[in-house]
């Protein structure tokens, strides 16, 4: 049984209630999203106003201590459309919000022609090297999404270590400087795939589980949450206070379930 949005948002209210009511520790939350598109430039900018006034941002990679005050909360995107540059990168300046695009580095200046997450976002075009460069700044990073926006964990070994390794170095020859993050295509992932990601020199890795990430974690791979900019207000406020980290317990359980005869 597939869970729909409604009651999604209904786990997650009752979760945050149980936390406050346990006194849960504060974490950090990374959110993911894909396309800004431009009939959704202020709803986006309406969350970053959500985000400046009532979180810490931070960069996905964070690992210094996490305030009990507010939500720490870090903002990705992945496949790098245009219409980030357009309408999100422009809006996280004004703010002087940090963030990280992730680039499938063989599809720079062209539609996207893999499986897509969302038909939304089959109008997009993926940023081309000089707009990748052009967005650069001490406040916006460019990671890998591997070469060909593959599932990294249905590759062959060398497969894999060949994604991560080119990505890295295309990448970093656009950019001018390290590329040392990688977002899992699909969120496709096994052990394997990610010591391929760590083999090819990358410090962390990220995929679409949502995690309440705890201060210390040293771990290279990190749990995202899903974001939109469509999202409701309140919607958006569960998620960026992490209370739909309780989703990879519900799949962990699904998948015992299914297994059982
Ligand atoms: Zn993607």
């Amino acid at each position: 049984m597939a869970l729909h949005g409604p009651l999604k948002a209904s786990i997650a209210t009752a979760w945050m209630f149980g936390a406050r009511l346990v006194g849960a520790r504060p974490a950090l939350t990374i959110l993911y999203y894909h396309a800004v598109p431009d009939h959704l430039r202020e709803q986006f900018a309406r969350q970053m106003d959500i985000l400046a006034a009532e979180a810490e941002v931070v960069f996905a990679d964070y690992e210094g201590g996490v305030s009990a005050q507010r939500p720490l909360v870090a903002i990705t995107f992945d496949d790098a459309f245009d219409s980030v540059a357009r309408n999100a990168v422009p809006v996280l300046q004004a703010r002087g919000l940090p963030a990280t695009i992730f680039a499938p580095s063989g599809w720079l200046g062209q539609k996207p022609g893999w499986a897509m997450e969302s038909q939304h976002d089959r109008a997009e075009t993926v940023m081309t090297a000089g707009a990748l460069r052009a967005i650069q700044s001490p406040l916006l990073r460019i990671g890998s999404h591997s070469v060909d926006h593959v599932q990294m964990a249905a590759l062959a070994p060398d497969e894999a270590a060949h994604q991560a390794a080119l990505s890295r170095s295309m990448l970093e020859e656009v950019c001018g400087k390290p590329v040392d993050e990688f977002a899992f295509p699909y969120g496709g992932l096994d052990d394997a795939a990610v010591q391929a990601v760590a083999a090819a020199g990358y410090r962390k890795a990220y995929s679409v589980m949502p995690e309440r990430i705890g201060t210390g974690h040293a771990a290279i791979l990190r749990g995202r949450t899903a974001v939109e900019p469509s999202d409701p207000d309140r919607l958006f406020r569960l998620k960026m206070n992490g209370a739909f980290c309780w989703m990879p317990l519900a799949s962990r359980l699904k998948r015992s379930l299914r297994r059982k005869p």
